[in-house]
């Protein structure tokens, strides 16, 4: 059979019932704003750091989101509280602040 180059992608779907979603709870409730970003990536798009170092925020909200946090500490960790994106997002999401709710669910949760 000929090949052409496509592969089939990994499976995406997520169970919730499964999913570590303590973060995603812990920032909702602190910080609400987290609740109404449209995953537009103007926030990564003018990040700071973003020019030296990989970070991506709106990534890691969409996986806070998701339960998906494997890695995303260090990826936080990236971050210089310049509050660039803050200023940028078109929806009015306080990024700075739901970093920094991020980063104290994970110390929290010892994650
Ligand atoms: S700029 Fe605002 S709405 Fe867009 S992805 Fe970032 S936080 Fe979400
Ligand atoms: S606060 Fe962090 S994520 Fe936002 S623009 Fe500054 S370095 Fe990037």
């Amino acid at each position: 059979m000929k090949s052409f180059g496509y592969t089939i992608s990994k499976d995406r779907q997520i169970d919730f019932d499964k999913a570590d979603r303590r973060i995603a709870n812990y920032v909702k409730t602190h910080e609400p704003s987290f609740n109404i970003c449209m995953s537009c990536g103007t926030c990564t798009a003018t990040c700071s750091a973003g020019n030296f170092a990989e970070i991506n925020l709106r990534k890691i909200m969409l996986l806070v989101k998701r339960g998906e946090i494997s890695g995303i500490r260090e990826e936080i960790a990236q971050c210089m509280f310049c509050g660039k994106c803050s200023l940028a997002c078109p929806r009015g999401v306080n990024t700075r602040n739901v970093i920094l709710k991020i980063n104290q669910a994970l110390e929290k949760f010892s994650i």
